[in-house]
């Protein structure tokens, strides 16, 4: 089987983590520290936190911006359910902006237009979340001046998306948002097994959460309620969890970052073959817009289905699953998931976000894929359109 995704482990990744194996710190370590700034000046911010997953991320970047019970988040259908179940942690509700249909992103369009009906509603989000789906960064700089016409806060769900750009600057900068999340899963760009990230240009927000990953304790003074007791003494001063990564997946994404721009040149490389081979094949590629260099996770096709029978999507996904493609599909609408339609969601209630499904297939996409594997999926794929 050809997976949809997959890590690439080099020697230099294994010599890393097995060296903090053998150090004095396994957690809570030097590592983590070094792994936040790389990632930070790479990106071209002022901090990161690095968590166990974007998950954690996500939860306490919606925290550290105050959401909570009686608030609003909102984000795209097409993702992951991470990026709306991260306000239900906090006891906030979720509403979705139907995705464009060229970009697959949630459309700034269909946000202004449901901000103008939330205002007269008196019922504006406080957080929105825009997902770069795919890798392929959200019209930003229309979703920043929405967010200070109608006085919402940015969290960027850039899980696809490390090693992009977005307007020639790295994902990541906060140049249009407050707080940009990352995920290292292993099938994402790069990885630590599991692990997240969050990047600011908010000394606040980092603050808030560097003390939210780890209990709520803090170390230092001059946040305490009074003086330390003494030198053994911390202060609980908010409730916070354990979020932490640990030395050894930081010694990993350390490493990792050292090739993420091959990875991402590579996986640009695959999609520019994929585009020219498909040519003459009933899909549609990925659109890029021009303003966005895309961390390109995924390589998503949509099929044309005028013509064919019912059901042919789903045949078609079966078909290549038998042939040995790993296929996949990001993401069933986060809306239709039976969790959310106890909530009121229905079918229906965005179209585009529902066509999208109804015609999506992620091929195989990852950076150590090699020309063969692309040419049988490439072979497979177009048997299967034969049909
Ligand atoms: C993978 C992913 C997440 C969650 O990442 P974890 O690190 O597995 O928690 C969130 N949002 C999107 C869009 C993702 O693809």
């Amino acid at each position: 089987m050809i997976p949809y995704g997959r890590q690439d482990i080099v020697n230099a990744d294994i010599e890393a983590v097995t060296n903090v194996l053998k150090s004095d710190y396994l957690t809570q370590g030097p590592a983590v520290p070094r792994f936040e700034q790389a990632a930070a000046a790479y990106c071209g911010a002022v901090h990161a936190v690095a968590v166990n997953s974007a998950t954690s991320a996500l939860h306490i970047a919606c925290l550290a911006l105050g959401l909570g019970p009686g608030d609003w988040l909102w984000t795209s259908p097409v993702s992951f359910v991470a990026s709306s179940n991260c306000a239900l942690y906090c006891g906030a509700q979720v509403d979705f902006v139907d995705i464009d249909p060229q970009t697959y992103n949630l459309c700034p369009i269909a946000l202004e237009q449901k901000l103008v009906d939330a205002e007269k509603a008196g019922r504006l989000p406080k957080i929105v979340v825009p997902v770069h789906l795919c890798g392929q960064p959200c019209d930003m700089s229309a979703i920043a001046a929405l967010a200070l016409r109608f006085g919402f806060r940015v969290i960027e769900d850039a899980s696809h998306a490390i090693g992009g750009k977005y307007q020639g600057r790295a994902i990541g900068s906060c140049q249009y948002s407050d707080i940009t999340v990352f995920s290292f899963h292993p099938v994402k760009i790069i990885t630590t097994a599991e692990g997240g990230m969050s990047v600011t240009n908010d000394d606040t927000l980092a603050e808030r959460m560097r003390l939210l990953r780890s209990h709520g304790i803090t170390r230092d003074a001059s946040l305490m309620t009074h003086e330390p007791d003494g030198p053994w003494y911390y202060q609980q001063i908010d409730l916070g969890f354990n979020y932490r990564l640990t030395e050894l997946q930081a010694a990993l994404g350390l490493s990792q970052m050292e090739r993420l721009d091959a990875y991402v040149a590579r996986r640009h490389q695959i999609a520019k073959r994929y585009d020219k081979m498909f040519a003459a094949l009933p899909v549609k590629t990925p659109w890029q817009h021009p303003d966005g260099y895309s961390g390109l996770h995924l390589y998503v096709v949509r099929l044309e289905l005028d013509g064919r029978p019912e059901g042919f999507h789903r045949t078609a996904f079966q078909r290549l699953q038998a042939k040995g493609i790993g296929v996949n599909l990001h993401y069933i609408p986060i809306h239709t998931q039976p969790y959310y339609q106890k909530m009121g969601f229905k079918q229906g209630d965005f179209p585009q976000a529902e066509a999208y499904y109804a015609e999506a297939i992620s091929l195989p996409m990852f950076a150590v894929m090699t020309d063969d594997q692309q040419d049988t999926v490439v072979a497979a794929l177009a048997e299967v359109l034969q049909a």
